[in-house]
């Protein structure tokens, strides 16, 4: 909505929310310190959704949590109180880097994956040839034994998510299919997320600690799937039809779903259940750098059930 130096972050009080929302078509939900913490819905979060539903708004998930599928997040919605989704409200950086791969590939071409069994069913949905996931061990005692390491001559590209077996022998894989390959190789990655974080406070490595020891080794940079990225968005609007005008980005998470929004022309709605403080917000809008700016949402709630007001008849 706003622009650039006149970018400001407002609370959204119920008058203004009752007219952003009328205004708006579509909703896209992040997930995780959006519409849960863990494994508990926010308070409140579920009849919020209901309501909206109700109105007839569109809502769609939109998650770079790569260690579920579309299916697995539909079942989590109605496991947890939310009005039922269909698997194609879902749009997790597994589905979309499977429905990218499936695009970018010339046909019979394989991918190697670094990543969860989820990310592998994603791929197999859409018919994605590919090797790699679960657990590996290095081919032998030394060096010499891993640079020989059999490749697979239909790999065309390396995808790297969420992978709990990340390892080195997984790596030097990478590489060298990279380097056989050449620019012809795709390298994807589902996101760049740094940590991720756990209930109760504590975190640990995300995503994009794996991706970029790939791009480190490979000396190259990947095609990102997730949030900032644009290319999650398109997967929306190429799904539904959709009007960014009219759509409302809301999300926890400033330097993924707020700055894909406001590149995307979305309204952006930021709510602090999740992993971000409202000192954060008022610094980047202090800030005179323009990649600050952009990390500015149009409005803030404390939580989304602060809509409920606003969505009562
Ligand atoms: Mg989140």
């Amino acid at each position: 909505m706003a622009e650039g130096s006149a970018r400001r972050c407002l609370r959204l009080e119920p008058a203004a929310a009752r007219e952003v929302l009328g205004a708006a078509d579509t909703l896209l939900f992040d997930c995780d310190g959006v519409l849960w913490r863990g494994d508990a819905a926010v308070a409140g979060a579920p009849a919020v959704l209901s309501r909206l539903q109700a109105r007839a708004k569109r809502l769609c998930y939109v998650t770079n949590n790569s260690s579920r599928t579309r299916d697995a997040y539909a079942e989590k919605l109605r496991r947890l109180g939310f009005p039922p989704a269909e698997p194609r409200q879902v749009f997790g950086s597994a589905y979309c880097a499977a429905r990218y791969l499936s695009r970018a590939l010339p046909p019979d071409a394989a991918a190697y994956v670094l990543g969860s069994a989820a990310l592998s069913a994603e791929l197999r949905a859409v018919g994605v040839p590919h090797l790699g996931p679960g657990p590996a061990a290095l081919p032998g005692p030394g060096p010499a034994d891993w640079s020989r390491a059999p490749l697979d001559p239909a790999v065309r590209a390396v995808l790297v998510g969420f992978d709990e077996h990340f390892c080195y022998a997984k790596l030097c894989q990478a590489l060298r299919y990279l380097q056989r390959g050449g620019p012809d190789c795709l390298l994807v990655g589902t996101n760049r997320d740094h940590r991720l974080p756990l209930e109760g406070g504590a975190t640990i490595p995300g995503t994009g600690c794996l991706v970029k020891a790939v791009e480190m080794a490979a000396e190259r940079e990947a095609f990102i799937i997730g949030k900032p990225s644009r290319y999650i968005f398109d997967c929306v609007a190429s799904e539904f039809k959709i009007e960014p005008a009219r759509t409302i980005m809301v999300g926890d998470r400033l330097d993924t779903d707020i700055l894909m929004g406001n590149n995307c022309g979305l309204t952006t709605l930021l709510t602090l259940t999740g992993v971000t403080t409202l000192e954060e917000v008022k610094g980047h809008q202090e800030s005179d750098c323009p990649s600050r700016k952009s990390l500015v949402p149009d409005y803030y709630v404390d939580s989304i059930a602060d809509l409920l007001p606003a969505l009562e008849d």
